[in-house]
């Protein structure tokens, strides 16, 4: 018999994640409402802050767009990011009307690199937007340092970093502005969802109205048993608002959030000690003092060393039955960025290098014994 395709990035859904969605079906308010309420307070804890410093969302793409625009980005300000992340992070920067630059990455760490940042800044430099690539810290005593000598904004892409911590201090909260993502393949899913972490307050009401047509704060309690409130339209703002639906799975998974993280460090872990003889290159070890959100596992396969070319080596996975990924073909290699901004993927050659080489393997809290022997066996096959 033939074992079931293992999906990449399947996530694990409980069964009170599943009441919680029925209990908010039947309650009649599915909307934005009282539980996306609580799952702004319960991630505010997890972050240890209040919940006056958090705004849910429909997206991290939406969080990282009005991000920027709250943090007073205008046209022709330049962005600072990297190379090897999801488009949705360069894609935000041009939606926000600022222009994204991007800084080479350390190939050891495969986050941007501080003294790469340090070349890329001009008089036009407004904001610093890191990429905590695949749940490990970046240098962010380096990237706080230059910002404060430059005078820039730090809005940090925490897609992969929910559970992040570097020398003591939770990732998301370093900079201005803190973007997480609950999207289906993440540490904590709610379908579609996102975060904003703001330091300041009030950045955090200017984001709840730009998330919200634009309109005046808390337009959602109108329809509520306080009474109708009108509301006043204060700026052109957007549909980002997170449902209660999205809320209630995400309530449940937050709370899960350290045992699937101690799940996945076990594989990850495995994986380490499985592929320790191959020809890949495998991830480095996590850094002393901080803490890594083992969100993705990813190796290296390059052609000279392991007899076998990346593209290859994701068709002999799928066709074992395992699910695999590539975070990422680098930014420059798409055409969309190319013709508009003449880029070209050598100019930031360990980007480029990783993007053609990377293939990311199954690293959800889902997998059980079984799955994790089958995709050790698949790998170590290959080889
Ligand atoms: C997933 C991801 C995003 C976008 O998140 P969405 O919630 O899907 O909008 C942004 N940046 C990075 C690095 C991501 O991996």
């Amino acid at each position: 018999m033939t074992k079931p395709f293992i999906v990449f990035g399947a996530p694990l859904i409980g069964r009170e994640e599943i009441d919680e969605v029925v209990a908010t079906l039947e309650s009649g308010w599915i909307g934005t409402g009282p539980r996306v309420a609580a799952f702004e307070r319960a991630f505010a804890e997890y972050k240890g802050t209040s919940s006056e410093h958090m705004a849910a969302v429909n997206s991290c793409t939406a969080a990282l767009h009005i991000a920027m625009i709250a943090a007073g980005l205008e046209p022709g300000d330049e962005v600072i990011t990297t190379p090897l992340t999801f488009c949705a992070t360069v894609n935000a920067i041009i939606h926000a009307g600022a222009t994204p630059v991007l800084a080479d990455i350390d190939p050891a760490t495969m986050n941007i690199d501080p003294r790469e940042i340090a070349s890329r800044i001009t008089p036009r430099t407004r904001a610093l937007l890191p990429v905590h690539f695949a749940g490990r810290p970046c240098a962010m005593d380096a990237i706080m340092a230059i910002a404060e000598r430059h005078g820039l904004k730090v809005i940090e892409d925490c897609a992969h970093a929910i559970e992040t911590e570097y020398h003591g201090c939770k990732a998301g909260t370093f900079g201005h502005f803190g973007c997480f993502s609950f999207y289906v393949t993440k540490n904590v899913v709610t379908g579609e969802g996102g975060m904003v972490y703001a330091r300041n307050e009030g950045d955090i009401g200017r984001v709840k109205i730009l998330a919200l047509h634009g309109m005046s704060k808390d337009a959602w309690h109108r329809f509520s048993d306080k009474g109708y409130k009108h509301y006043q339209v204060v700026e052109c703002g957007f549909k980002y608002n997170m449902m209660d639906i999205q809320a209630a799975i995400g309530l449940h998974q937050l709370a899960r959030v350290e045992h699937n993280w101690l799940r996945r460090q076990e594989i990850w872990n495995r994986y380490q000690e499985a592929f320790f003889d191959l020809p890949v290159t495998r991830p480095a070890d996590p850094e002393p003092d901080t803490r890594h959100a083992y969100h993705l596992y990813t190796i290296l396969i390059d052609k000279e060393r392991c007899g076998i070319a990346r593209d290859d080596f994701l068709d002999l996975m799928t066709r074992a039955g395992i699910g695999v990924g590539v975070h990422y073909l680098s930014i420059p290699e798409h055409p969309y960025y190319q013709k508009r901004f003449g880029w070209q993927a050598e100019a930031w050659p360990n980007a480029m290098r990783v993007g053609r080489s990377t293939v990311s393997l199954p690293l959800s809290a889902r997998l059980n014994e079984d799955d994790v022997q089958r995709i050790i066996d698949a790998v170590r096959g290959v080889f």
